[in-house]
């Protein structure tokens, strides 16, 4: 058989989401509520964020721990921190650290 030739990628692909890696349900990371859930990335910025949903590095927050008041993981940098350490641990469980350092570019841990 032939090979046909890939078409060419299109720069404004959709992003491939992939499942949390985080979680199975559709609830709160912090909390466990399930209502006003918003899809929050844990690497963002700077090319980031596309990586996160391709890596299933991301996580359902309510509202308020997300960006709806002070307390939210992108106004709380210790918040912040601590949540792409834990999403970090549980990459390298699952792909190992060469390959989180390979597709997010620094080590968190
Ligand atoms: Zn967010």
């Amino acid at each position: 058989m032939a090979a046909v030739p890939k078409p060419k990628k299109s720069p404004r692909r959709r992003i491939k989401v992939a499942p949390s890696i985080m979680q199975d349900r559709k609830e709160c990371y912090l909390t466990g509520a399930t209502h006003n859930l918003h899809r929050h990335e844990v690497f963002f910025g700077r090319g980031q964020r596309q990586k996160a949903l391709e890596w299933g590095c991301w996580v359902y927050l309510r509202g308020d721990w997300h960006n709806q008041s002070n307390k939210g993981v992108h106004f709380n940098k210790e918040l912040d921190d601590r949540m792409k350490q834990e999403i970090q641990k549980r990459f390298m469980e699952l792909y190992g650290f060469e390959k989180f350092v390979e597709v997010f570019g620094k080590n968190y841990v």
